[in-house]
């Protein structure tokens, strides 16, 4: 999608800080970080949202949480424990509208979330 930050990201037309690219997948730093570790990692096709998930995008979940056990044992977090978070729409806190998993770690988590 054209307008989007996050494609824009994917992109490389604007700088970010890149963590992990392949065909399918890329990663980066959130700019507001709540948690040592805050990386987030989006599909570099643009899907809105979990909830405008369609059955064509099994395999590409799939490898969005492979990226994530990946980058989490890079990072050095596989071993003490992380999470993994997906904001779907409005009551859950979606702010960006490019599909995208949180793998926060480097911290104790609580349990509930907010
Ligand atoms: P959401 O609230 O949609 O689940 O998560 C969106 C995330 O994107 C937030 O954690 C926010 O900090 C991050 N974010 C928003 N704008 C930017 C940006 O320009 N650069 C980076 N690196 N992260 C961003
Ligand atoms: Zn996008």
């Amino acid at each position: 999608m054209s307008d989007c930050l996050f494609c824009k990201f994917a992109r490389h037309e604007i700088p970010t800080q890149v963590v992990y690219e392949d065909e399918h997948a890329f990663a980066f730093r959130d700019i507001n970080p709540q948690a040592p570790t805050h990386i987030l990692i989006i599909p570099r096709e643009h899907i809105e949202s979990l909830a405008a998930m369609q059955p064509e995008h099994e395999g590409l979940m799939g490898h969005l949480l492979w990226v994530c056990a990946e980058i989490a044992r890079r990072e050095g977090i596989a071993d003490e424990g992380y999470r993994v978070v997906l904001n779907t729409n409005r009551a859950a806190g979606q702010s960006v509208y490019h599909l995208h998993l949180h793998l926060l770690g480097g911290r104790t988590m609580h349990w509930p979330p907010g």
